[in-house]
């Protein structure tokens, strides 16, 4: 593996490289957390990989999640294990082998408003989350969780109204800068041979019967068109899926169905807290999560 920069220079080597009519192993199409991804996984095959991102790198959904690198405890109450293992231990490699530089441990409190039922409910709930994390080999890296009184869970986040929760449970998850991460692994991608060029769109795919074998590239920056041939080219483009699909006139596997999500960016000292908090509404959960100096 070489170092590199993702610079104007490499961005050029990586257009002459894939306009040289040399055939890819692999063209990769979208520069979010999953393309890069696809071309560090094929890259580290020892296999020819280009890849290439419309805007900028990260410039879609994967600098715009919140933030959390997590197993879910929500998709824990629907009974989704498979899915949580699988989360908990990638969380469990990126904190403590692959990541961490970018990805820290990051607190939650989850407070308690009813008496009874809620605490064990809840209690086995996180109990068995922090289980499957150690399970999964790799959770050493995050502190376990605790029960705290009404007193206890106000210490911690003294912004809580006082006569709305009767105590609380604090459990550990992680975050990261999702825009860095994805720029971090398109430029280890790079490092190990990928031919990687950001403001580079996909404008329609080359075809042999049924086959899709290559695409037809724009460079943005200069407005020069030419083709790519790769004897697979991944789709990786989000919630664009369906136009990519569309550009190659194929039905594809896929029909993407979007969800949204909101987030609200509130300067640090508004919400007095010492963790973040996770909250219950009527159809999903809200989360309080601190991000720099704002939550
Ligand atoms: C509100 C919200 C919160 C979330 N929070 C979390 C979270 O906390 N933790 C978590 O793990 N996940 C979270 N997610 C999910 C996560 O953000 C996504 O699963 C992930 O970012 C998807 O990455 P992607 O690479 O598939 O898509 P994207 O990041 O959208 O990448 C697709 C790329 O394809 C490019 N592209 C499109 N068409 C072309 C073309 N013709 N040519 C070249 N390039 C093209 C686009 O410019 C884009 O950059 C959240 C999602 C949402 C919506």
């Amino acid at each position: 593996m070489k170092p590199v920069a993702l610079s104007p220079k490499a961005r050029e080597d990586a257009l002459a490289a894939l306009g040289s009519g040399r055939e890819l192993d692999i063209l990769v199409v979208g520069g979010g957390v999953v393309g890069a991804g696809c071309a560090l996984d094929a890259v580290t095959r020892g296999l020819n990989v280009g890849l290439v991102e419309g805007r900028d790198w990260a410039s879609g959904t994967s600098s715009r999640s919140s933030k959390l690198i997590h197993g879910g405890l929500r998709y824990l109450e629907m009974l989704d294990f498979r899915l949580v293992q699988e989360a908990l231990r990638e969380r469990g490699l990126l904190v403590q082998r692959l990541a961490p530089h970018l990805v820290r441990p990051v607190k939650f409190l989850y407070p308690l408003t009813h008496r009874g039922w809620e605490r064990p409910y809840v209690g086995a709930g996180v109990l068995l989350y922090d289980t499957m994390g150690v399970t999964s080999g790799n959770s050493r890296g995050l502190p376990r969780h605790r029960h705290l009184t009404r007193h206890g869970a106000l210490r911690e986040v003294p912004a809580l109204k006082s006569d709305a929760l009767i105590g609380a449970i604090q459990y550990w998850d992680a975050q990261v800068d999702d825009a860095r991460h994805t720029m971090t692994i398109t430029r280890t991608a790079a490092a190990y041979g990928a031919h990687v060029a950001n403001r580079t769109r996909v404008v329609a795919f080359l075809r042999q019967g049924e086959r899709v074998t290559g695409a037809r590239l724009v460079d943005v920056e200069s407005g020069r068109e030419f083709e790519v041939h790769a004897k697979q080219v991944i789709n990786a483009t989000g919630v664009w899926t369906d136009d990519t699909q569309a550009m190659a006139d194929t039905r594809g596997q896929f029909h993407v169905r979007a969800s949204k999500g909101v987030h609200i960016l509130v300067p640090r000292d508004r919400v007095i807290s010492k963790s973040g908090l996770i909250l219950r509404t009527d159809t999903s959960v809200l989360f309080v999560i601190p991000w720099g100096r704002h939550w």
